[in-house]
């Protein structure tokens, strides 16, 4: 037997509830892990409150993220013994997920830990971590260097900005966080941020060309806050753009991409292919140290997981949640 997070559809209401399950109960799935940590997401929170249209069948395991080791495996690429990241393929969503001790996936879903990283770590990075490193690497591609001028990072005390601020400071960007917490404008700073700006002062309606100020940007809100962002961006700028906790609107104009050049790349770490997630994988191995990780992390219970649920929804989680399940190293 071992503990899962189990999703229930009950009176048309999702309710969660920690359960012990049986191996016999898992998906049939060639890969059978024993986890090590898993993490809370906004997706998770929306899945696990009932909040998003998130989950597609009942009951679910919720869960986007994990990371463990290969107890059983009935696939050549993947051995006994090996340790193993999970994030994202549907995962939590489609297919039982991370948020219990025993997970059975697919093969083709793993990326390999990189070498020196721990799972502990991996668990801090997770789904957050490789999106904002997509994101970044997003901004590259587009030619946006450290000299190129300030980068603007929103929803900055959430999973993906805080990771975002670590991972432009190690490269040398100057990253300016937009937050709705006052409060936190310490542990922005000591992340990473060169300054911190309130997010009341980017949601007033943009005109469609403000003041150039951003190089470039990584937008985890969307809405008023993306539409502001792009109006601001310089000449030849480029704006990342992942996540929608202000909202899925985007009240902008074309003025942005046809006058000032500016690029506005999407980015998404579900069905980002493996090779680039390999690649992003080993670029968060090199950039972010336990020290730093540690700095922006709490680790909870699976009995915890709904509290901290409800609190990712109302945004009132600072940085990123790990959630404790077997064989912690
Ligand atoms: P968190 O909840 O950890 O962080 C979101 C942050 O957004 C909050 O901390 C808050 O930052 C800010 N925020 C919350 N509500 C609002 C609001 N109404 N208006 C403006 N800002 C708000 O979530 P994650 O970092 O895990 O995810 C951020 C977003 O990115 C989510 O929408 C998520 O779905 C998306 N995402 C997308 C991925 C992809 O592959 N495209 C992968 C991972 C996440 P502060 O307190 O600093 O203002």
């Amino acid at each position: 037997m071992f503990k899962a997070l189990v999703l229930d559809q009950v009176d048309g209401k999702t309710v969660a509830t920690v359960r012990d399950l049986e191996v016999s109960e898992l998906p049939d799935e060639p890969i059978l892990v024993d986890v090590d940590y898993s993490s809370i997401n906004y997706k998770d929170g929306l899945a696990i409150t009932g909040a998003g249209r998130i989950v597609s069948q009942f009951p679910m395991v919720p869960g986007i993220d994990l990371a463990g080791t290969v107890v059983e495996s009935s696939s050549a690429e993947l051995s006994v013994g090996d340790s193993i990241i999970m994030t994202g393929w549907s995962v939590g969503e489609r297919f039982w997920g991370g948020l219990s001790e025993k997970a059975r996936l697919k093969s083709e879903w793993c990326v390999p830990l990189p070498k020196g990283m721990t799972s502990h770590d991996a668990m801090v990075i997770g789904t957050a971590g490789l999106t904002a490193m997509l994101c970044v690497m997003a901004l590259e591609e587009a030619g946006v260097t450290p000299e190129s001028g300030e980068i603007v990072v929103s929803g900055a005390a959430g999973g993906v900005g805080s990771i975002a601020l670590r991972l432009l400071a190690a490269l040398n960007y100057k990253a300016v966080a937009i937050t709705g917490r006052a409060d936190t404008k310490d542990y922005l700073i000591s992340i990473g941020a060169s300054r911190v700006i309130s997010r009341e002062s980017m949601q007033e309606p943009a005109k469609p060309l403000e003041k150039q100020l951003w190089a470039g940007a990584i937008d985890t809100v969307g809405d008023t806050i993306l539409a502001r962002i792009l109006a601001e961006t310089q000449y030849g700028g480029a704006v990342a753009a992942c996540g929608l906790a202000g909202g899925y609107k985007l009240p902008s104009t074309v003025m942005p991409f046809i006058l000032r050049n500016v690029r506005l790349q999407g980015v998404d770490s579900v069905m980002c292919p493996k090779t680039r997630r390999t690649i992003a994988w080993q670029r968060l191995q090199q950039l972010l140290s336990s020290e730093d990780l540690a700095e922006m992390s709490q680790t909870i219970s699976l009995e915890e997981v709904p509290a901290y649920a409800e609190k990712i929804i109302k945004g009132q989680v600072r940085g990123r949640t790990l959630v404790k399940l077997t064989n912690s190293r």
